[in-house]
């Protein structure tokens, strides 16, 4: 086995960067540990992976944590023309694992590459086009390839039909093309990865363009106010560092901005908030007591868990509720979250109905999560349909005075999220929380309530999560009253 293997991934990763596959083989170490997110993210891949399984029946697994002894199976496995799953191919420094190799006619094989994704990627066309190369080496006639992705209007009714779940897209043309030049690619690919010294890759959309880099190390020169905290840079601030531009106080006069921008920088330079008195007045205006702080925390599974869900639909399984009766009087906590591994929304909505009185303005941050989340139970539980209109409609998104940059300060650090606004605003923030911010809570809570854990666990995630979500809505309270301050 040569010493220095081009695999699917790190192939993969060459086409994003010749850094980070360098990198990826030769000083791994470098490399972070795998984030929760990612982790969560490869587990409902596996999830989605295992469930594709079922629609070739008599296919064959091949174990794949003995590298050489998946590769030796594979070869043997071969000659029955059985679908293979898992089937490691070995050419030439090259080397791929197969989802699904599939007899097709006489002696040729369709690659079947499956996907948790709801469509077709470019990156997915690289994906297979180096098995097929791979395949190809060793041999094999690759007849068709297929993209097997989740079907979006998969919706949940009893148990998972994996026929129905999965959409199968023919790309043999698209992988055809995806293929000119591949062998110069990889070619190009293992000189990089032989090569002594790390090459130089100054860092560009190609960081998270298909993937999120997790090398931060290359990003550890920027300042902390620099180009690519521009709101909503994009870009922009791309345009900026290649033209040496590193912090937004540098960005000349000449160069184009919209007003927003203007105001960051504005700000940045002279250290001080902005504050549009009338702006934040007009919205304070909107709010009627007694008013209730409301936030909601949702799980998005690839595959549904109850029915008459589809695909990674958000599913509130959480909220927290500040009450404030009055302007002075003291605000009352009350919170739903959900337990059991059943359907949690019906009680969710009458936990909530329960609690959120008949008049008064619902104070949210980033309505349209929120209210997309009503709407879809207001279809699936059409009994609250009157009730979830009228809540609609007493909305109000806190969002907006910082999104219209009423109020900015250099310390949001060109972000309007709550997680940016509340330390900026009241120096109050996620920092001592376990839990500090929403794909954690969607994470966490999912592990503690399908997976196995001791009860301790259980009960400390919980605690974590009650924590959290108390913070977003009560974090809510603080920031109108600094509003409110600002206008005295
Ligand atoms: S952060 Fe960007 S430049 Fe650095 S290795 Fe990753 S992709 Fe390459």
């Amino acid at each position: 086995m040569p010493y220095k293997l081009l695999s699917k991934s790190k192939y993969l990763s060459g086409l994003q960067c010749p850094k980070f596959l360098w990198i990826q083989i030769n000083e791994p170490e470098r490399i972070p540990e795998t984030d929760p997110v990612t982790q969560y993210i490869f587990d409902q891949g596996h999830l989605v992976g295992e469930l594709a399984k079922k629609v070739f029946p008599g296919g064959i697994d091949i174990p794949a944590d003995d590298f050489m002894g998946n590769i030796k199976q594979t070869k043997e496995l071969l000659e029955q023309r059985n679908p293979l799953f898992e089937a490691g191919i070995l050419a030439e420094g090259i080397y791929s694992r197969v989802d699904i190799l599939n007899p097709s006619n006489e002696n040729s094989w369709d690659i079947i590459e499956v996907k948790s994704t709801t469509g077709v990627k470019d990156v997915h066309l690289d994906d297979v086009s180096f098995q097929k190369y791979c395949c190809e080496m060793l041999g094999l006639k690759i007849e068709k390839c297929f993209l097997m992705h989740i079907n979006n209007r998969y919706v949940k009714e009893g148990e998972i039909y994996p026929e129905k779940f999965f959409t199968l897209e023919d790309i043999t043309g698209e992988v055809e093309e995806s293929s000119n030049g591949i062998q110069d690619r990889i070619a190009d690919m293992l000189e990089v990865i032989s090569a002594p010294i790390c090459p130089e890759t100054t860092i560009g959309k190609h960081c998270s363009d298909p993937y999120d880099c997790p090398l931060s190390e290359c990003w550890a020169f920027l300042p902390e106010y620099n180009i690519f905290k521009l709101y909503y840079g994009g870009k922009k601030s791309f345009d900026l560092f290649s033209n040496g531009i590193i912090t937004i106080n540098e960005i000349p006069d000449s160069f184009k901005l919209n007003d927003k921008q203007r105001i960051q920088q504005a700000c940045e330079i002279s250290g001080r908030p902005h504050v549009d008195g009338e702006g934040i007045s007009n919205f304070l205006g909107t709010l009627q007591y007694p008013l209730y702080y409301l936030d909601f925390e949702t799980i998005g599974p690839a595959v549904p868990l109850f029915d008459g869900t589809r695909p990674y639909q958000a599913i509130p399984f959480q909220f927290s509720l500040h009450v404030a009766e009055n302007d002075g009087t003291r605000p009352k906590h009350f919170s739903f979250l959900a337990s059991g591994t059943g359907d949690f929304r019906p009680t969710f909505l009458a936990e909530l109905k329960n609690v959120l009185g008949d008049t008064g303005s619902i104070v949210v941050y980033n309505q349209g999560f929120e209210e997309g989340i009503l709407k879809e139970l207001a279809i699936m539980f059409p009994e609250y349909d009157d009730w979830i209109t009228s809540v609609r409609g007493r909305l109000v998104d806190l969002l907006q005075p910082f999104r219209q940059f009423h109020y900015y300060s250099p310390l949001q650090k060109g972000s309007a999220s709550l997680k940016n606004v509340l330390p900026a605003l009241t120096g109050k923030g996620y920092n001592e929380l376990d839990i500090s911010d929403g794909q954690a809570a969607s994470i966490a809570f999912q592990a503690v309530t399908y997976g196995s854990v001791s009860e301790e666990e259980r009960n400390k995630v919980r605690a974590d999560l009650e924590k959290y979500c108390a913070l977003d809505t009560e974090g809510m309270i603080w920031i109108v009253e600094r509003l409110e301050g600002l206008c005295e």
